[in-house]
């Protein structure tokens, strides 16, 4: 079933024809030895459990490992120090990055990443794991077609929004910590009979807001997917005050098009001036605090996979989970595509508010 393809001093390409009937191309550039690591773009609980998923795998394998302060501006500027098994102890449960994450303007031009690429040969890293969003993934894609250090990504971010992979790092817990928020505004806001309108995280994307918007039984989710029709929201508002619903909460993603919780809210009370409508944004308390169980391991997953591609030849890809089971995509996938909204997720949000 092996095929060996092409064969020169140090590069050779194998192609895998796996049982299952996938093929796999391998190009093996040359051995990984030295593993640098970073955190990149917007911070995520479970970027540290990531972090230390990486350090311990790489250096279990005899590798030696640097941590990349600051991301993308941090190898720049060539700020990167040695790692090993201790730096990463008691920080599993931390949320935040303890190599802070940053953003380079730098790294967009070519002289940034020529200034990146002779810091890390300076230190002789030969391989990149990076670990952010699908920006950091851009990052890398540009900084991998130019020079031969390979880059492996893990998807850590909040708001889910990469292709190609269930989850990302970072979703869960941020999901998780808008519901416990919202379930105490739903208690003052039936107390007072008020109509809360709740702003979650999501430029792009609106996962959160979808999510954490089922889960607390939100009577509208607006998110930048779908075209927010104001004029429908009224009319079910109005429709359920008739009937004498109760209606309390609707979950606005940030980048809804209307313009955020602040005008949809000035739009309702606007419209119907016998409701009492407040407005809550919940904010950066959704990148923070201590990560999930669940962001915890599939930061572990990741990171000792990411560590695992690079001794195995694999570059330019990143890791994600698909139906439970590791999966390679390839960069520039997660830079095309976003995930998309489940048209039946929002047909639970009609049915289940009505
Ligand atoms: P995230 O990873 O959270 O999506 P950003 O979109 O801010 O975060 O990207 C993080 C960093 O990645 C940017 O500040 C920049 O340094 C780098 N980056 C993003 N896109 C590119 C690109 N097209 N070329 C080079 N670097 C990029």
């Amino acid at each position: 079933m092996f095929n060996l393809k092409m064969c020169t001093f140090d590069t050779f390409i194998i192609h895998l024809r796996l049982i299952a009937g996938n093929c796999v191309s391998l190009k093996m550039v040359k051995k990984v030895t030295k593993i640098g690591v970073l955190t990149s773009g917007g911070d995520a609980p479970g970027m540290n459990a990531a972090i230390r998923a990486v350090v311990r795998t790489g250096t279990y394998y005899g590798l030696e490992m640097f941590g990349v302060l600051r991301g993308y501006a941090g190898m720049v500027d060539g700020d990167i120090i040695p790692m090993e098994s201790k730096s990463v102890a008691n920080i599993i449960q931390r949320g935040g990055t303890i190599l802070k994450t940053a953003r380079s303007k730098e790294f967009y031009l070519k002289e940034g990443r020529q200034k990146a690429y002779n810091h890390l040969v300076k230190y002789g890293i030969n391989g990149l794991v990076i670990i952010g969003g699908d920006g950091s993934f851009r990052g890398a894609q540009a900084f991998s077609n130019e020079f031969d250090i390979p880059c492996i990504g893990v998807p850590g971010t909040i708001d889910k929004d990469i292709a190609g992979t269930d989850f990302t790092i970072g979703f869960d817990t941020a999901v998780n910590t808008a519901v416990q928020a919202i379930d105490k505004i739903r208690d003052t806001a039936e107390a007072h009979d008020r109509l809360f309108i709740i702003e979650v995280m999501g430029r792009d994307a609106g996962y959160i807001a979808l999510h954490s918007g089922i889960a607390t039984g939100a009577e509208n989710i607006l998110i930048p997917e779908r075209k927010t029709v104001i004029e429908d929201v009224i009319k079910g508002l109005a429709e359920k005050e008739r009937r004498e619903k109760l209606v309390n909460l609707i979950v606005v993603a940030e980048g809804e098009e209307f313009g955020g919780a602040n005008e949809v809210a000035r739009f309702i009370q606007d419209r119907l001036p016998q409701q009492e409508v407040r407005v809550c944004i919940l904010g950066h308390i959704q990148r923070g605090g201590s990560p999930s169980c669940f962001d915890r391991l599939i930061a572990s997953r990741m990171g000792y996979a990411a560590v695992e591609c690079l001794i195995e030849g694999r570059h330019n890809i990143f890791v994600g989970i698909l139906n439970n089971r590791m999966h390679y995509i390839p960069l520039n996938e997660a830079v095309k595509k976003k995930q998309r909204i489940s048209e039946e997720w929002m047909k639970i949000v009609k049915i289940l508010s009505s």
